[in-house]
């Protein structure tokens, strides 16, 4: 395992420090919802790397898309030129989401950046000049400048910054449930709106739940009213589904809770069932008809990989296979076995909420020192977890057994159980 003593002289790992901080594990392979180590120990999974391995690892269909596509045409530029996967993926994701105009990206904060400039480019088109963003206070929209701009200024870090980040508006996060009122944060947000509209293009928001910006489950009816307020000053409703997209609230998008149609969502993670890194912005048809028939009339943004044809050809396999599976039952029986297991943690010295919808499940600490324990506690008994500050959280993939889930869940409340208090 020479490789290891390069990764710790030479390789940065995410928000780490060169060597490492934190203990970095090496993995040999992955199979279904099993991550195999080098050091022979075996690992479920209760990451679904990042909300992205929807469907597991290594999964046959996936593999044959690829691998077929490969031989076809790996690349090819998309400046001026068009091909059969990106076509049949923006097809299918304009059926899913019920907008139309597709960009597609290299990556999640990418998808931001672009969102957040068509809605620049739109309230120019309309000759207005509105450079703000209205963004929740929690929220996480990647860690490009822009997106970065519209992060919880605390939690990424506003200040370390300065300057170069450009300033937005912030409202208050919804309150945590989904079942909770949260009418104080709506009179909040109307009363924003109403002070600074003329100089907001967009509020972009996570619908259902902010994920790593604290991974806060909130009310439907609190995008219903951002959406009749929206509509209201015609600041453009922009729904950052990243994370919460292709099922994991039990919806196929998370606003499908609220029933309301937002003006531009962006997709990512589990696009490609976790395969290739890609992600899309995607607009209605007012969106980028103004912008087409603007004095400006391009939307100025070309990654050179965009649309590549092996992202594409895996993430049309994806789409299928999840449309082809029983996934709303499966989510359905994940969620039944996150509320029963995490039921049994409740009220726990260490322990300040449980929270979980679909196939996502939370546990928030009184604390944010736990982290390096919780997670040696869970890989030492072969369970996959990576927390962070006071949340120690679980993401599966739909394909996972009941069993293993059961044991993901209840290692995380051992864990937890573990701590010896100093
Ligand atoms: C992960 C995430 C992003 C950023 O996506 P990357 O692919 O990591 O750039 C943006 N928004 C949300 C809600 C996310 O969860």
């Amino acid at each position: 395992m020479n490789w290891l003593n390069i990764d710790k002289t030479h390789v940065w790992h995410p928000y780490n420090a060169l060597p490492s901080k934190t203990k970095i594990l090496p993995v040999k392979r992955t199979d279904k919802t099993t991550i195999f180590l080098e050091t022979g120990e075996e690992l479920i999974d209760g990451m679904s790397s990042w909300w992205s391995a929807i469907h597991g690892y290594n999964n046959p269909k996936l593999n044959e898309a690829l691998k077929k596509q490969v031989d076809i045409m790996p690349h090819i530029m998309f400046g001026g030129l068009a091909h059969e996967q990106a076509s049949l993926l923006c097809e299918k994701l304009v059926k899913l989401t019920g907008l139309n105009s597709v960009f597609l990206c290299d990556s999640g904060s990418v998808s931001v950046e672009v969102a957040l400039k068509t809605a620049i480019l739109y309230q120019k088109a309309k000759n207005l000049n509105k450079y703000k963003f209205l963004a929740s206070k929690n929220a996480y929209h990647g860690d490009t400048l822009g997106a970065m701009s519209v992060c919880d200024p605390e939690n990424s870090m506003h200040s370390i910054y300065g300057s170069y980040l450009s300033e937005h508006i912030f409202t208050k996060s919804p309150a945590l449930g989904f079942n909770t009122d949260c009418s104080k944060e709506i009179e909040e947000l109307e009363k924003i709106l109403e002070k600074h509209h003329q100089e907001i293009a967009g509020f972009i928001l996570e619908p259902i739940v902010q994920g790593a910006g604290g991974m806060r489950i909130y009310n439907p009816s609190y995008l219903i009213k951002a959406r009749e307020l929206c509509s209201k000053y015609d600041i453009l409703l922009i729904l950052d589904e990243i994370a919460t997209g292709f099922g994991h609230t039990g919806k196929m998008f998370a606003f499908e809770h609220a029933n309301i149609k937002p003006d531009i969502i962006t997709v990512g993670k589990g696009l490609t069932g976790g395969y290739m890194t890609m992600a899309a912005m995607i607009t209605s048809k007012d969106v980028s008809d103004i912008i087409s028939n603007s004095e400006i009339g391009v939307l100025m943004h070309g990654p050179t990989f965009m649309a590549n044809p092996l992202a594409c050809s895996v993430a049309n396999a994806s789409i299928d296979l999840l449309l082809n599976s029983s996934w709303q039952d499966k989510v359905k029986r994940i969620e039944e076995i996150f509320t029963e297991e995490l039921e049994k943690i409740k009220g726990y010295p260490l322990v300040k909420d449980i929270r979980n919808i679909g196939a996502i499940g939370v546990i928030e600490l009184k604390d944010d020192c736990y982290v390096q324990e919780v997670q040696d506690f869970c890989v030492k008994n072969g369970v996959w977890l990576r927390p962070f500050g006071k949340l120690v959280y679980s993401i599966v993939a739909y394909t996972i057994e009941e069993k293993d889930l059961v044991k993901i869940i209840r290692t995380m409340c051992e864990a937890i159980k573990s701590i010896k208090k100093s």
